[in-house]
């Protein structure tokens, strides 16, 4: 059998998937995706070649395609290979046979591959296991959205519009510590009153959640009555640097920001070994948790100090395992303006500061540290910097090995994320869902932060997820968004900013990369556009096909632009015969410019020519409206309105404003 499958079907599936941003997958791969027959390779081989990852096939499919292998052993045994090396595994099989197959690899939701299902019809993915922590949820909404499939998710976080509480502090690079996981989810899922005691990191979190949950922040008083009522929390989750000890089936469970920077001092030669110890024996001694730890910092003449490079590279044992911890050098010069509580002469005269491991924590714990970039730590973030010295320096050794470790720690009021952050700027069409492009649609589904006006926030809210921060800001307020935007992918965050129509023409998207620009961006966050449907092409549809000649847009609204270049461009294009788009045609208190451009036009074209006036199109109160440029005053026009001034050869036929191009001989 080949892959030659040519129903229209597959077809769609494939024209779909084309618009995929690769980028969107990166948190997913490694992916291997397995079918068993040739419809079902079809429907994933769009997938694995876009992510240019194996597609798995048994000998009796073949196709042409790099990126499919065959298997040759049995696919149980196959598939004990590829689990442990895949986060993702997408299937097009029966529900049945994958949960057959998997049954014996599954371990515990920490190690285990998302596992995904797609059936061999397209119309379903079904997020099958490692829901939140494995990502299988987010990967599943991906897929759908893409191939305009239904997804199936069964969570009980999904339904009540809570993020899982196993995925999250993955936005805020938290690490997951200790506890009983699935007895809080379960809590969760029961609607339980679970208590929240949040010590450190962010609380962003906390101020997008629905309406009704049953979280308990902080310590209430737990009074009789609060016993009698049934409100005394069954589950307890503590965010926090503290590592606590929890019985297996205790229903608590413990994240750690990570927001704890280790200053170090060592000889020349401290094996890796020994650095290790040392943090062990200060954090246990001090009930801090391994995995809250940021990084480490120290004076630059250790950059190159093997046993720390080497420390930091193979860290960490609790962290996501590709992340190596950050290194922060800094000169002694920095390092002599920080007050610490041991300062040592002995140390000042060996390399000129009287503190190494004091000083640096100190002074790593004011930054934050993401991606390429160092940055003083941002007031507005979640608090204000001068953080206190948490353990001042200790001193090990170790018989037997070489070399002396002075440790000391500081905590930051924010937590290093770990993550190079995102902006993804996205134009979301005229104001329906179906308008959307699916690049774009993912984009929004995908981002940890939305943050949009909020007329546009309501509009995307159907594919909206359970857990994402939205920030809906008013109309006015373009700067201030931006500005946000850029603060939370700084910090590490995949920031989705959205507009309407398109992101780049008179939307969020120019003004985000002007301020990039004032920032002296390099590079990072990384930006992406995703391009949407602008009400100058929903508007021509809405209406026939104005546009089929030569065509520009221009905004009446003088706010950022004199009115001088405004009427010099009306001219122009009045001139040179451009069917034109009135953007922002009339404001409450800017109702004097579309009469001026009615009188422009005037001067050079028919009064009779063809206007339309497009008010709310795709939405649904949307009204159309057709007149000559000589009474399109008589008509409302208002903020919500597109012009379309037709040119010296658009006419009217049935109610539909076509320009000719000239197939029949009338275009110019
Ligand atoms: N980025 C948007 C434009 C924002 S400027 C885009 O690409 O479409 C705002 C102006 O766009 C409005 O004053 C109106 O003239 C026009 N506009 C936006 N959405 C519209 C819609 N759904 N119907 C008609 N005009 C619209």
């Amino acid at each position: 059998m080949t892959i030659t499958d040519s129903n229209r079907a597959g077809q769609d599936f494939q024209c779909s998937l084309q618009s995929l941003e690769p980028s969107l997958f990166e948190e997913f791969l490694p992916l291997a995706a397995i079918a068993t027959t040739p419809l079902g390779a079809k429907r994933l081989q769009v997938l694995t070649e876009l992510l240019q990852t194996t597609l798995w096939v048994p000998a009796s499919v073949t196709s042409e395609s790099p990126c499919i292998q065959v298997y040759q052993k049995p696919l149980q045994d196959h598939l004990a290979q590829l689990w442990d090396q895949q986060k993702s595994l997408v299937f097009c099989l029966t529900t049945g046979a994958v949960v057959r197959l998997i049954a014996p690899l599954l371990q515990n939701k920490e190690t285990d591959p998302a596992v995904v299902v797609v059936d061999e019809a397209g119309k379903f993915v079904i997020s099958l296991c490692g829901g939140h922590q494995g990502g299988a949820d987010r990967l599943t909404q991906l897929i759908a959205l893409q191939i305009g499939a239904t997804p199936v998710l069964t969570g009980a976080s999904n339904r009540l519009g809570l993020p899982g509480i196993d995925a999250l502090g993955l936005p805020y690079g938290w690490t997951k510590g200790e506890g009983d996981w699935t007895g809080v989810s379960a809590a969760i899922a029961r609607q339980d009153p679970v208590q929240v005691i949040q010590e450190t990191g962010s609380t962003l979190w906390q101020s997008h959640l629905p309406k009704h949950h049953s979280f308990q922040f902080g310590f209430p008083e737990f009074t009789a009555t609060v016993r009698e009522e049934g409100l005394e929390p069954t589950a307890r989750v503590w965010i926090s640097a503290i590592q606590r000890r929890f019985a297996p089936d205790s229903s608590k469970v413990q994240w750690h920001p990570r927001v704890l920077w280790v200053g170090i001092g060592c000889e020349r030669g401290t094996s890796k070994a020994l650095i290790e110890q040392a943090i062990q024996e200060v954090f246990a001694a001090h009930h801090l948790a391994e995995g809250a730890i940021a990084g480490i910092a120290t004076i630059d003449l250790k950059a190159d100090e093997a046993g720390l490079l080497d420390f930091c590279r193979d860290w960490p044992r609790q962290a996501p395992k590709d992340r190596a911890l950050p290194l922060k050098c800094f000169s002694a010069e920095d390092l002599r303006t920080v007050s610490v509580p041991t300062p040592s002469d002995v140390v000042e005269a060996e390399v000129g500061t009287p503190s190494v491991a004091e000083a640096a924590a100190l002074l790593a714990a004011n930054f934050v540290t993401n991606g390429a970039e160092t940055k003083l730590l941002d007031p507005n973030l979640p608090s204000a910097p001068h953080p206190p010295l948490l353990i001042p320096k200790q001193i090990v050794r170790q018989a037997g090995q070489p070399g002396a470790v002075t440790i000391a720690v500081a905590q930051s009021p924010q937590e290093y994320t770990g993550r190079t952050g995102k902006l993804w700027l996205v134009g979301i069409g005229p104001g329906e869902l179906a308008q959307i492009t699916p690049a774009a649609q993912s984009a929004i589904a995908h981002a940890d932060v939305v943050i949009g006006y909020s007329l546009y926030v309501d509009l995307v809210a159907p594919i909206l997820r359970p857990g994402q921060i939205v920030e809906a800001l008013p109309i006015t307020q373009e700067r201030q968004r931006a500005e946000r935007a850029i603060q939370l992918a700084n910090w590490g965050l995949t920031v989705a900013v959205i507009s309407s129509g398109d992101c780049g023409i008179y939307g969020m998207a120019g003004l985000v990369l002007e301020e990039l620009r004032a920032q002296e961006w390099t590079g990072t966050p990384d930006v992406q556009v995703f391009p949407g449907i602008t009400a100058l092409q929903a508007t021509a549809a809405r209406v026939g096909a104005p546009l089929m000649h030569d065509f520009c847009a221009i905004s009446l609204s003088d706010l950022l632009t004199p009115w001088e270049v405004i009427e010099k461009r009306l001219t122009a294009a009045a001139q040179a015969d451009f069917v034109t788009a009135l953007y922002n045609p009339k404001s409450q208190t800017r109702t004097g410019q579309i009469a001026i451009a009615q009188q422009i036009f005037l001067q050079h074209r028919d009064r009779a020519t063809p206007v339309a006036l497009v008010r709310s199109a795709y939405r649904p109160d949307e009204e159309i409206r057709f007149t000559t440029l000589e009474k399109l005053l008589d008509e409302p026009i208002d903020m919500l309105t597109t012009v379309l001034i037709g040119n010296q050869s658009t006419q009217m036929y049935c109610d539909r404003m076509i320009t000719p191009r000239g197939y029949l001989g009338f275009g110019r």
